[in-house]
């Protein structure tokens, strides 16, 4: 929030992340100013932030976002020499309503008339039952469930067995239609291992595998 009534253009609300994309913006797809490897799914039940309440909860649908720069927030189409948007014209309708000194308009439509990948896929796809087979094995609710508690061996042990097949699936994918890690982000949403970041559990590679750790606590010393 800040104390003026128009758009100073400071880039502030663009480096906190891209936007959620609604059905308004279909056209922008479909129309090739957005492409399907500049997005990243955040699948039903898994974490996101939640604007309104300004927490990180499971999201109770599914959403497509543009992708951040690297492994950063900024938003792809950010550019920091300009301070400026590269598609401005054709930027998001929630960059449209965004206004940062008055927030209302924006909040009351999250989770609202959004988009997903069904939406933007030929439903004769097959990539759509590689999709569907995934979620079926790595439900994200079941994963954002298990991290929250985590509590026993049995929570790990299951947890582990979401983490391999998340990654299995995709390196099956990858094997057999050379789909890029861009791509993946949209298909499959974000890997699982990655969203172990901040929860304690440690994903330790190891003799061609992996296995899930807790994370000692710190002892101190001297
Ligand atoms: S699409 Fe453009 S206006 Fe919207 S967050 Fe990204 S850089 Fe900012």
């Amino acid at each position: 929030m800040t104390d003026t009534k128009h758009c100073k253009q400071c880039g502030t609300c663009c480096r906190k992340g891209g936007p959620t994309l609604s059905r308004e913006d279909l056209d922008l797809v479909r129309q090739g100013y957005i492409h399907h490897d500049q997005l990243v799914t955040i699948r039903r039940g898994e974490m996101g932030y939640n604007p309104a309440t300004a927490k990180l909860e499971p999201v109770p649908v599914e959403l497509l976002k543009i992708r951040g720069q690297g492994s950063g927030w900024t938003c792809l189409f950010f550019a920091e020499e300009s301070n400026g948007c590269t598609i401005y014209a054709h930027r998001p309708a929630t960059c449209r309503i965004l206004q940062c000194w008055q927030p209302e308009p924006l909040l009351a439509t999250i989770y609202q008339n959004t988009l997903c990948r069904a939406d933007l896929i030929n439903p004769h796809d097959p990539i759509l039952a590689e999709i569907e087979r995934h979620e079926q094995a790595c439900p994200g609710r079941e994963f954002t469930d298990l991290l929250e508690k985590a509590a026993g061996t049995e929570d790990l042990a299951r947890l582990t067995e979401l983490v391999r097949a998340d990654l299995a699936i995709r390196d099956e994918v990858a094997k057999t239609t050379g789909l890029s890690l861009e791509l993946e982000f949209f298909l499959f949403g974000r890997p699982f291992f990655k969203q172990l970041a901040g929860s304690g559990i440690e994903c330790i590679e190891e003799n061609g595998g992996l296995r899930l750790e807790r994370r000692k606590k710190a002892t101190l010393s001297g």
